[in-house]
């Protein structure tokens, strides 16, 4: 089972120090700065899902990219935009139209063709078709007489999720187009999945993208899977598009599952209340020390006198440099977590969330000393602390990292088609690190 990184232009600069906390005056974004798939010497993830919403930033979402970026990636190609012969393994390429960036327009707002050349241009290895997500989901639907419960309006996105694909596939065969296409099902419910899938397949698909899983529970998604599963045909692999449950893993490779995409591993290093840092068996809360330049809620408080200036200083750098004497055997678990409890306390009186177990936890495995990728190695105990994008994003790396190496350990292999080849490693360095 293939394990692709959709792409936000997440990426860490090298030339951090992270004792002064400063970068380099020379650093250009995106030249100097690293992939996840740059920062580790052995593979991390399968490939990368690069969706044309995000490059063009549709509406009031945005775009991660620059001009010359989005420039850059159409003249060049992506391989070469993402410097893929710097990853220690072969990476695919998956494009797809991010649905989600235009999810409250009544229509898609690109056209087949369009999506054709995006896909071209950039060189993918595979090409989602055209789709419109549908975000309702209820099972309700599968009961006879129950149909009528879901809106004209979502049906009609199946439609013309439907209609484009095959128009999509039509055009591409035609264009003689060089990436493989993948049809995307959309649906409600179970049976309208599989309704879906079997409309695909008769298109001629055999590699079918299965969109708006993002919201969805694990068992949801495996209700819908199962349902698939009894109008599959064996030739068939499927896509799971944006999977934030990935528990399941051994069930979605016997239902059909060849790949699939996700963020849970990297936004949880930051996004999540306790779950931040992987391990091979648990999962750790990191230890929040916010930063209080560049922190707009901190600078607020401070403004409007909630918070002592001097005071929060003083805790920050109090907090630091508990950390760096424990890491030094010079400091026990006890006296970290009544410093950072303390400064937590200054930053957020009326917090209700109490840290003190998960901290004492986390301190006392002090997991980072035993993992062995590469920026646990470099960043040692700045990879548990919460605090800044560098540290922050580095911690997703390592757990994109982890969680390939538990993706592995499945043997879940069997569906990859080809031995992937090797490639010389990438030796990463961090200027404070190295
Ligand atoms: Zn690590």
């Amino acid at each position: 089972m293939k394990f692709f990184l959709p792409d936000s232009q997440d990426l860490v600069d090298p030339s951090f120090d992270f004792e002064r906390e400063r970068r380099s005056t020379t650093r250009q974004r995106q030249h100097d700065d690293l992939y996840a798939h740059e920062v580790f010497s052995t593979p991390t993830i399968d490939g990368l899902l690069v969706s044309k919403g995000i490059v063009d930033g549709f509406g009031a979402t945005g775009s991660r990219y620059t001009q010359s970026q989005r420039l850059r990636l159409l003249r060049h190609g992506a391989p070469r935009f993402f410097r893929l012969e710097r990853a220690p393994n072969a990476l695919k390429l998956m494009g797809d139209c991010g649905a989600f960036t235009y999810v409250h327009e009544e229509e898609p707002p690109y056209s087949v063709d369009e999506v054709l050349e995006f896909y071209e241009n950039c060189r993918f290895d595979h090409g989602v078709s055209l789709d419109h997500v549908i975000l309702e989901f209820n099972p309700g639907a599968d009961i006879p007489g129950g149909k009528n419960i879901i809106d004209a309006s979502i049906r009609a996105r199946q439609k013309l999720t439907l209609e484009r694909a095959k128009e999509f596939l039509r055009k591409h065969k035609a264009g003689r187009y060089s990436f493989e296409p993948l049809g995307v099902a959309q649906g409600w419910s179970p049976k309208s999945y599989a309704s879906a899938v079997k409309s695909l397949q008769k298109m001629g698909y055999d590699y079918i993208a299965i969109g708006g899983m993002v919201p969805l529970k694990s068992r949801e998604i495996l209700m819908c899977l199962e349902e698939i599963q009894t109008v599959r045909n064996p030739a068939t692999r499927l896509h799971l598009l944006g999977v934030t449950r990935t528990e399941h893993l051994r069930e979605f490779a016997r239902l059909g599952v060849a790949s699939f995409d996700s963020t849970s591993p990297l936004r949880q290093a930051f996004k999540d209340d306790r779950d931040n840092y992987y391990t091979n068996g648990l999962k750790y809360t990191a230890l929040r020390i916010p930063q209080i330049e560049g922190n707009s809620l901190l600078q607020r408080k401070i403004l409007s006198g909630q918070i002592p200036q001097e005071r929060a200083r003083k805790m920050e750098r109090a907090c630091l440099e508990a950390m760096k004497l424990f890491e030094a055997g010079k400091h026990t678990v006890r006296q970290v977590v009544e410093v950072l409890l303390e400064y937590e306390r200054l930053c957020d009186r009326e917090q209700k969330k109490d840290h003190a177990g998960a901290y004492e936890k986390t301190l006392t495995d002090a997991p980072w000393r035993n993992c062995p990728c590469d920026v646990c190695k470099e960043l040692k105990y700045h990879v548990i602390i919460f605090r800044g994008a560098e540290r922050n994003r580095r911690r997703g790396f390592h757990n994109i990292w982890t969680f390939y190496q538990q993706l592995r350990n499945l043997g879940l292999e069997a569906t990859n088609t080809r031995q992937e080849t090797e490639r010389p490693t990438h030796q990463w360095r961090s200027r404070a690190n190295g």
